[in-house]
């Protein structure tokens, strides 16, 4: 008994260690600052609508220009964010951004809506909801402006309150994603009670598609399963042409992924937008 209770301490103790390696703490610390010093940057992955061959949204992909570590991914960042209690801040330094974003590309008469990814610690009360509503009218945005991608774990922790403030977001006009479907541990029953819009396939089953017949028969399923479920759906991590054509002619609506471009900053994507020849990947893919 003795023993294992040591063992314990001992999962702790590594864990704390895990915690807070010099590295780690160094980025604690200096992330509070990447607020203050303008050190976030958001970029812009467009996502392609297969049937009209037309970019209508991106999602906002934030990256760290660290002055010292140079670009540091989300990955790297977000769980910190998420562990000390600066995620609040991060998704709503997020939503203003975008939505700026999206002001001065209506002002340019480019039309997309944009994607922002949420996490967990968003849903765990209604701050984040009433963030969004307020800035939605204050700034006077229409319901397609800002959408929001979700994870299927995001909700695990309090579902019921997660599903309550969805509902209210969903019903308030902004659509909702269900973000790396597939990879999540939530059932399709939990799938039947989430206020959802959209399932995004998890880029794991769409990367090497062409190579695997199981990944093959996820996706086909999963395309199915959302078109009888009245959900748009979208795959991720698109890399090459006959992956899109194949999803083409399966009817998914949307694909993003490297192949069609990577997260962009803004200027980027808006210089890229009309040299995208939409119509020669539509051509392309009927050959
Ligand atoms: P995600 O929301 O599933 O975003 C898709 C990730 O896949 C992005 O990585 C994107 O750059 C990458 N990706 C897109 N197309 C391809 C492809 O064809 N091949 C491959 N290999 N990868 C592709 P990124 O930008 O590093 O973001 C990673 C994750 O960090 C995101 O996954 C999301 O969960 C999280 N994240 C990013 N920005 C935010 C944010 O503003 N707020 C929150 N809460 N999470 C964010
Ligand atoms: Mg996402
Ligand atoms: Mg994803
Ligand atoms: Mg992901």
């Amino acid at each position: 008994h003795n023993a294992r209770k040591s063992n314990h301490h001992y999962q702790i103790y590594d864990r704390l260690l895990d915690f807070y390696t010099i590295e780690r703490l160094h980025l604690v610390n200096s992330l509070k600052s990447a607020f203050t010093e303008n050190q976030l940057v958001l970029y812009y992955q467009p996502k392609l609508d297969l049937r009209a061959s037309k970019i209508t949204s991106v999602e906002a992909l934030v990256r760290w220009l660290h002055p010292v570590n140079g670009l540091i991914p989300p990955d790297t960042f977000i769980p910190i964010a998420e562990q000390t209690g600066q995620m609040n801040a991060l998704t709503k330094w997020v939503i203003e951004e975008a939505a700026n974003q999206y002001t001065k590309w209506q002002k340019d008469d480019i039309n997309l809506s944009i994607a922002i990814n949420i996490s967990a610690e968003d849903l765990r009360n209604d701050e984040l909801i009433t963030f969004l509503l307020a800035l939605k009218n204050a700034k006077k945005l229409p319901d397609e402006a800002i959408a929001l991608e979700v994870t299927e774990n995001a909700v695990l922790s309090d579902p019921k309150l997660a599903i309550k403030l969805l509902a209210r977001l969903q019903k308030s006009g902004f659509r909702i994603s269900i973000d790396d479907y597939g990879t999540g541990y939530s059932s399709l029953e939990q799938l039947k009670i989430l206020p959802v819009d959209e399932l995004k396939i998890d880029k794991s089953f769409v990367q090497n598609l062409m190579m695997d017949k199981d990944d093959q028969t996820i996706v086909d399923s999963t395309i199915s399963l959302a078109h009888n479920m009245n959900l748009s759906v979208v795959a991720e991590g698109v890399e090459d042409l006959e992956t899109l054509a194949w999803l083409q002619a399966r009817h998914c609506q949307y694909a993003q992924g490297y192949y069609v471009s990577r997260p962009l900053p803004a200027e980027k994507l808006t210089s890229w937008l009309p040299s995208f020849e939409g119509l020669k990947i539509k051509e392309k893919c009927h050959d």
